[in-house]
């Protein structure tokens, strides 16, 4: 859990929170920056302070070390010749100048050689020490003048010392002795007094020299080491080591900060120096920086509880508001109470909240203006199944008061046995399902179809917090559609019954009603073939058939076309009506198909034709027919260039046989007549009967009039046979008027005259016989 969640969540306490880090920070870091510059300040000013102190100190050390070497070389000077001569005298000598004694720790002499000669502190001029090998002894030798030595530890005393020499030379002037003064690093008097400078209490003074050989330290172990023997890095070393005078701030080995400063001596190349931990030269500084954290720490405190105070009466207005909007909500004031005439930012809120305010209450009305408008039921119910919302026709359909139903479950509205049969829909609404349903219920003791929707209303994260429910009396619609389904029930029973095939094709020309005929004629299924192309559902013959009569159906004009169709029991005749669909603009939305078979109308209108062109009595052409055929034969002959003779001919003397032995005995002999005429003539020629007893033939292929009478004669001839009338034999005559084609221009008209003007010569000739036109 974060740290912040453990403090109030409020404004008012964040604000404060602001305040007192403000005021903190600022104070913190005013008192910092003062404090860091002043720091800063007095840092220069004890760092300038102790490069002072060590200047002098420097300087004393200086003088100290100066006032030996004359002292020493006063000494050097005064001694008489026969103790430089007699160096075993030098000890009388000596102990009459107890000043120089006292100035250093030892002192000796040492001949030419670097012989040890004289020894004042331990007389042990016994022990043969030689010091030639010596630089200081080297160096007095060569500059026949005093020097001061590098620290060593003495072979006599086993300390750490430095020397100061003295040449003592003879009457020629050359160096004959060698006097030679010892300083105790160790317990050195003059360098007690520096020590005594040091800065501050842990802070301390030393010296080294140029080469980093200690030669003072409080430490006194390390006197004669290097100062880098002790392991670490020290920065303000190297730079004095590299020649540095002054004051800077460095860590020591340790990691401990501290003020260092450098001075060099005059007298000899020595390095003196002085650490001041910072620590203790900040000590007040450091001392200043609690108090000052202290004091913003009160200030913030101070600050903190001023600006709760500031802050709760500024945001009492703001709590104010927060209790009206409650109270609106709530329904316990109107938004008139918000206070709009606050020229600040709290107005402002205030003003934009009415506005809010206002504009939800307008889309409420409208919500419920719409809702109770609607002839449906339409509600609102939050996850415990309460209704938030109702519209008035819950009080229609219900009989219910919407406002009264508010804040209630379903079961105390309308009953525990109401909410257990719509519980499992409820509940898969509150799962996040849609639900649809259609059921049956009473309205006023009538029994009313009800269409219901429920939609889950999902928050913000994801998880249903209500549900909208909408319910819709369907009997209207409902009744309707069973009226629409029976009477289309109807339709298709008529249809599907009817003889016809009845489709109707939408405005792509694909099938959208086919009635059951389909099935019957072609054994197309009519559910496969709702959807199909009218190409792929009748198949490309005829389509390219159809296609341009359905051309002008959807161009708006009823059309009727015949066509052929081979259906189980053979070929069929099928006369299709293609009915545009015209919507109330005249364009075409489909067109409807009827088709009727029409093979058995085509079979009695073709036998009523032939009926028509056929004497029904003898069963052979009659004028009709004869006419037709005289037509095509004369046409045919003239195209061919061929003759053609044509008979008329007339039964002799039938009245007589009508009238004696009855109208049926002379039918008989009318059809028996018909008979022998055709067995006579070739399948070529046509036998007629014109009227009565009057027939014709028409002789194709008869080149002249000898034929024509050979043929005539052969008719005469076969008549002649006597004829079965009424179980008795009759004889039977027959007259013939021939004519032959004559000219190209000639009409049938024409030659049927002249074979009728023949036949009337042969009845005159006396019957029984025949004439040719144009034979007298
Ligand atoms: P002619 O030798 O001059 O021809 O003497 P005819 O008696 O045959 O006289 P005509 O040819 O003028 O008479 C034809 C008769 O045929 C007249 C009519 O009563 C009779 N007739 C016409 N049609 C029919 C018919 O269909 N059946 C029968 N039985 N008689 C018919
Ligand atoms: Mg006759």
């Amino acid at each position: 859990m974060a740290v912040t969640a453990l403090f109030p969540r409020s404004l008012k306490f964040r604000l404060t929170g602001v305040v007192v880090l403000l005021v903190l920070a600022a104070t913190v870091v005013v008192t910092w920056v003062a404090l860091m510059l002043a720091e800063h300040d007095m840092k220069a000013i004890i760092g300038d302070q102790q490069y002072a102190l060590l200047s002098g100190a420097a300087a004393n050390i200086d003088e100290q070390l100066g006032a030996r070497r004359q002292m020493l070389a006063a000494l050097a000077e005064s001694v008489p010749d026969a103790v430089r001569d007699q160096p075993g005298r030098m000890q009388d000598f000596i102990e009459r100048h107890p000043t120089a004694r006292k100035a250093f720790y030892n002192l000796v002499v040492f001949d030419a050689k670097g012989e040890l000669v004289h020894d004042a502190r331990h007389n042990k001029t016994d022990a043969p020490i030689n010091v030639a090998d010596r630089q200081y002894f080297d160096d007095t030798l060569a500059l026949k003048a005093g020097v001061i030595s590098a620290p060593f530890r003495s072979q006599l005393s086993n300390m750490p010392v430095v020397l100061i020499t003295q040449p003592i030379f003879d009457q020629r002037g050359e160096v004959a002795l060698v006097l030679a003064g010892s300083i105790d690093l160790d317990n050195a008097t003059f360098f007690e007094q520096i020590s005594a400078q040091k800065p501050g209490k842990t802070g301390f003074m030393f010296i080294m020299t140029a080469d980093g050989i200690l030669v003072q330290h409080p430490t006194r172990a390390r006197l004669l080491q290097h100062i880098n023997a002790r392991a670490g890095r020290n920065d303000a070393t190297e730079m004095a080591l590299r020649g540095f005078e002054g004051w800077t701030e460095a860590n020591n080995k340790d990691g401990s900060p501290g003020i260092y400063s450098y001075k060099r001596l005059k007298s000899i190349n020595w390095i003196v120096g002085a650490r001041f931990p910072s620590d203790e030269a900040f000590a007040p500084m450091i001392a200043m920086r609690h108090q000052a954290l202290l004091a913003a720490t009160g200030f913030a405190a101070v600050a903190g509880a001023l600006a709760w105070l500031v802050i709760l009466t500024l945001l009492r207005p703001l709590g104010r508001l927060r209790r009206h909007i409650a109270d609106i909500r709530a329904g316990r004031a109107a938004i008139g109470v918000l206070q709009r005439r606050r020229r600040d930012e709290i107005g402002e809120l205030s003003t934009a909240f009415h506005e809010l305010m206002a504009e939800r209450e307008a889309a409420q009305e409208r919500t419920r203006m719409i809702a109770d408008s609607m002839p449906a039921l339409i509600a609102y119910l939050d996850r415990d199944l309460r209704y938030r919302f109702t519209n008035a026709h819950f009080r229609e359909m219900m009989q219910v008061e919407p406002d009264s139903m508010l804040g209630k479950t379903v079961a105390e509205t309308f009953g525990e046995p109401f909410y257990q049969m719509l519980k499992e829909k409820l509940d898969a609404v509150l799962r996040g399902e849609r639900v649809h349903y259609e059921r049956e219920g009473v309205n006023q003791g009538r029994v009313v179809q009800l269409m219901g929707d429920m939609l889950p209303d999902f928050g913000s994260d994801g998880s249903v917090a209500g549900m909208y429910l909408m319910v819709m009396d369907i009997t209207e619609r409902k009744n309707a559609e069973l009226t629409q389904a029976a009477s289309e029930q109807r339709l298709k029973l008529l249809t599907d019954n009817l003889p016809v095939l009845i489709s109707y094709l939408d405005g792509e020309r694909r099938f959208r009603f086919v009635n059951a005929t389909f099935r019957q004629w072609f054994g197309l299924d009519p559910a496969r073939l709702i959807g199909q192309h009218l190409f792929d559902g009748i198949g490309a013959e005829h389509y390219r058939n159809a296609e341009q009569h359905l051309d002008q159906a959807y161009r708006g004009r009823r059309v009727t076309y015949e066509l052929k169709a081979r259906m189980a029991d053979g070929i069929h005749t099928l006369e299709t009506t293609f009915v545009p669909d015209q919507r109330a603009d005249g364009s075409v939305a489909g067109v409807y198909s009827l088709t009727h078979d029409t093979t058995r109308m085509k079979e009695i209108e073709e036998r009523l034709i032939q009926l028509a062109r056929v004497d029904t009595l003898t069963g052979i052409a009659n004028r009709l027919m004869f006419e037709e055929i005289l037509q095509l034969a004369l046409g045919r002959a003239r195209r061919n260039r061929q003759p053609m003779a044509l008979a008329y001919l007339d039964i002799d003397n039938f009245k007589t046989i009508n009238d004696t032995l009855g109208h049926g005995a002379g039918d008989e002999v009318l059809k028996e007549f018909a008979a022998r005429l055709v067995g006579n003539v070739r399948a070529t020629d046509t036998v007629a009967r014109l009227a009565g007893d009057e027939f014709v033939i028409i002789y194709e292929q008869v080149h002249n009039g000898d034929e024509a009478l050979r043929l005539a004669a052969k008719i005469v001839e076969a008549v002649r046979c006597d004829f079965c009338v009424a179980g008795a034999p009759m004889r039977i005559t027959t007259s013939i008027g021939i004519a032959l084609r004559d000219n190209d221009d000639e009409t049938p008209a024409a030659l049927v005259a002249r074979a009728d003007a023949a036949l009337y010569r042969a009845k005159r000739d006396g019957r029984d016989g025949y004439a040719l036109d144009g034979m007298a």
